[in-house]
């Protein structure tokens, strides 16, 4: 048996319906911004709880128009973890600001604990990612963003429909990033992203901001930037929509699945663990095991194809150097490093694609 690591052919293998839309785009020729998108902006601002949600052409702008949004930039500090796509600290660095690292806990999230010692006089921003498609502490996160009186941007990206203590992710920061690159949960056909907050006055500056400062076709208010969301992945994301919540919970069921047929194996594989006051949904399903190396050429061999996100943490990349870190700076993320596999598992994965990839897995330890 073979397990590709993208579903996307599968996902998109009858797209009549996708084209039948695009249709009406190409009829109404409303090439930028328009009802697609306005319509797009309104379901997504209502399914996250937010009064604002902003389309942008990629989630690293949406991450940047963010930060850039609160005034963040040159000598100003933003804290988030190393364990994360390179995105959130490119767009860190594309704002002027420097990236200040804190170790991650055991559920590869910045640990609430360790952040105090990070700030200084120029934090601006600390910038949790939602990493997997689970919630980071966001209580533990904002209460001390309050006592310290800096913002919180939440790196939403990986997390569309997750929660945590009855708020979705995306609505805890002040402005908030998401994305809907192929590989993310809300998948257009290129690029997409969004920004999203209650903010009133953030929201009418990134409206502007985002389509050249315009207020109107003659009145340019700000100078603005065209970071605009395309209207095409705007009609394939109102598609999207309708069955997210569908996918999400065939997420979460297969990943419920996958850890109760791997919990004999307690020891040698460390499955995610669920939280019981929200829902993750399960944007990565990674596990941290034993003899990782080996275990991924072996089921490599056997037709199962894993990633590893990431097998060199960003505060040891060599964009990273100017920051002066070191290894031992994180040793919470740097362990995981060595021991995290993420499988093949996703809203699209036939029964007998679960239990193959188990069996497999089982029988690595097994044999050894
Ligand atoms: C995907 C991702 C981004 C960037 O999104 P793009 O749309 O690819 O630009 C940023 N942060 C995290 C955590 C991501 O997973």
């Amino acid at each position: 048996m073979k397990v590709e690591f993208s579903y996307l052919k599968r996902q998109f293998s009858e797209p009549a319906e996708y084209f039948r839309d695009l249709r009406e785009l190409v009829d109404s020729c409303e090439f930028t911004l328009g009802p697609f998108v306005d319509r797009f902006e309104k379901r997504i601002a209502n399914y996250v709880g937010v009064r604002h949600a902003i389309g942008v052409n990629t989630g690293t702008d949406a991450l940047i128009l963010c930060l850039q949004s609160l005034g963040v930039g040159a000598g100003d500090e933003v804290i988030t973890t190393p364990n994360t796509f390179i995105a959130t600290v490119g767009a860190i660095v594309a704002t002027g600001a420097r990236p200040v690292f804190v170790d991650c806990n055991e559920r590869m999230h910045i640990d609430p604990e360790k952040i105090a010692s990070a700030v200084t006089d120029r934090t601006r921003v600390i910038l949790p990612v939602h990493w997997t498609g689970a919630a980071a502490d966001m209580s533990a996160i904002l209460a001390l963003a309050e006592d310290v009186g800096v913002d919180v941007v939440e790196d939403a990206c990986p997390a569309l429909g997750a929660s945590i203590s009855g708020r979705k992710c995306g609505s805890l920061g002040r402005v908030n990033a998401f994305s809907m690159h192929p590989l993310k949960l809300l998948n257009v056909w290129g690029d997409g992203g969004l920004v999203v907050t209650d903010d009133d006055e953030l929201a009418r500056h990134l409206r502007l901001y985002h389509n050249h400062g315009l207020a109107d076709r003659d009145r340019v208010e700000i100078w603005g930037v065209n970071r605009r969301l395309q209207p095409v992945q705007a009609v394939v994301a109102n598609r999207l929509m309708d069955r997210l919540e569908e996918d999400l919970g065939r997420r979460i069921q297969n990943a419920r699945w996958m850890n109760q047929a791997l919990s004999g194996l307690e020891d040698m594989v460390v499955t995610p663990a669920s939280r019981s006051d929200g829902r993750d949904v399960v944007h990565l399903y990674v596990l941290r095991v034993q003899r990782r190396d080996k275990l991924r050429r072996f089921l490599e061999g056997k037709g199962v194809e894993c990633k590893v996100h990431y097998p060199v943490p960003l505060h040891l990349q060599p964009a990273a150097r100017e920051l002066g870190y070191k290894v031992g700076d994180f040793p919470e993320c740097e362990r995981q490093a060595g021991e995290i596999l993420t499988l093949p598992l996703h809203h699209l994965n036939t029964q007998g694609e679960l239990e193959y990839m188990a069996e497999c897995i089982i029988e690595f330890y097994n044999r050894a």
